[in-house]
């Protein structure tokens, strides 16, 4: 039987190596569905060369009877943000790949979980603000969710080596980032030149910040509660600068099971594609004699203030981690955009959560709601800052 693939988000970092999987993967895998944001040339190259039955263009600018798909592309093209969604319940798609960035996949991967879809999950930002009701929701419609994100598809699979209750906890590992060696004020004035260059992993401009903030590994860690059902005090961070172990689980007989393997992609988006199978790897085999020394050492939540504002948030709950995303993603967008310095995201981040009442339990709609508000905070800080 076919498998055929909506990869959401087709044109960035993990979009495309998700086709590249899908290639090797061979005829069983098939691609039915592409979308982009903006990147209407490369979302044509793809279209061209996959032939799905459908793409989309989410960026409001792109409209009706846009030019750029007019030659070797027979299928339909949609347009605007809520195709994502359309797409997601389509009776031609049995897997649903999330590789879009930010809360805007929050639409998309709800609709999956709702149709009872294998939901193919890079996108760590739903998870972190509706964990709760994107996981209620596929265990309601008998979706499956794997993730891709490579600790948790590391975590995924080591809690195959014994049962939920034997677990003591979890180890997230983390590589540090660019910034695991400088001194905190040069770390406060880093440039994007400076942020974007990651010692190991090569991923899309937002996460790879999230990175260099350590805001990521926070992030990870709420989407780890949701994914595995831990309390956030079972949910340990390590740094492991070489990226090589990807992540492990303690069980309470003291066994420690962990996954390693090249930093690269293809193999938990592979491991999502086929689980429970395993195929022939697309990514390149680990060489460990030729690695020399895996090391480790605990996180500085003094210089990475980011990763305890995670943990504050986790610990919170409710709306918490709402405000603790959202403000990320307004914070990192305008540093991205030059109008910050590189520790103005996290202080952006805590003067927001500090001005937050947390809510519990939240339909979608109070959870965007509170998402909104988060932003217009950091827009309002950043104004402020620019009259001054
Ligand atoms: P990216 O920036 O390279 O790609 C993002 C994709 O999303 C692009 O195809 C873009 O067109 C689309 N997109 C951007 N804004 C959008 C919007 N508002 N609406 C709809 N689509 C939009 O990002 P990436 O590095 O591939 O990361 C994607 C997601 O996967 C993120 O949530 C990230 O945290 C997660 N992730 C990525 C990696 C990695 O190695 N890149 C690893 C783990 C998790
Ligand atoms: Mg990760």
């Amino acid at each position: 039987m076919k498998k055929r693939v909506a990869i959401l988000g087709s044109t960035g970092s993990i979009g495309q190596n998700a086709l590249c999987v899908i290639e090797a993967l061979g005829p069983e895998y098939e691609v039915a569905a592409l979308t982009a944001h903006s990147r209407y040339d490369l979302l044509a190259e793809q279209a061209e060369r996959y032939q799905p039955a459908v793409i989309a263009l989410t960026h409001p600018d792109f409209k009706p009877g846009y030019e750029a798909f007019s030659g070797g592309f027979s299928g339909s093209v949609l347009y605007g943000p809520d195709s994502l969604a359309d797409i997601a319940v389509r009776e031609d798609v049995d897997i649903v790949l999330c590789g879009v960035v930010g809360a805007a996949g929050l639409p998309a991967v709800l609709a999956a979980a709702g149709a009872g879809k294998r939901l193919a999950i890079a996108n760590k930002e739903p998870l972190v603000i509706a964990g709760e009701l994107l996981t209620r929701r596929a265990a309601e419609n008998g979706a499956e969710i794997l993730p891709i994100d490579s600790e948790h598809s590391a975590v995924f699979q080591a809690l195959q080596a014994g049962r939920p209750q034997e677990v003591r906890r979890i180890v997230l590992t983390a590589s540090g980032g660019p910034f695991l060696r400088s001194g905190r004020q040069e770390m406060e004035e880093a440039t994007v030149e400076q942020a974007l260059a990651h010692p190991t992993w090569r991923m899309g401009p937002k996460i790879t910040v999230d990175s260099a903030t350590m805001m990521n590994k926070a992030l990870e860690v709420i989407e780890a509660q949701w994914l595995f059902g831990l309390p956030v005090d079972q949910i340990d961070v390590l740094i492991h600068p070489e990226s090589i172990v990807h992540s492990m689980v303690e069980f309470v007989d003291g066994s420690v099971i962990a996954q390693l393997g090249t930093p690269d992609m293809k193999t938990p988006i592979q491991y999502a594609l086929t689980y429970p199978e395993r195929r022939e790897g697309v990514a390149e085999g680990l060489k460990l004699e030729e690695m020399g020394r895996l090391t480790f050492e605990p996180p500085d939540l003094e210089q990475f203030r980011a990763l305890a504002l995670g943990y504050e948030a986790a610990r919170q709950g409710g709306s918490a981690p709402v405000v603790l995303n959202a403000a990320n993603e307004e914070a990192v967008a305008a540093f991205l955009e030059g109008k910050i310095r590189f520790g103005r995201i996290r202080e952006l981040i805590e003067q927001t959560l500090e001005t937050h009442t947390v809510r519990e339990h939240l339909s979608l709609e109070a959870l965007l709601e509170t998402d909104g508000w988060a932003r217009n905070r950091v827009r309002r800080l950043l104004e402020l800052m620019e009259t001054v």
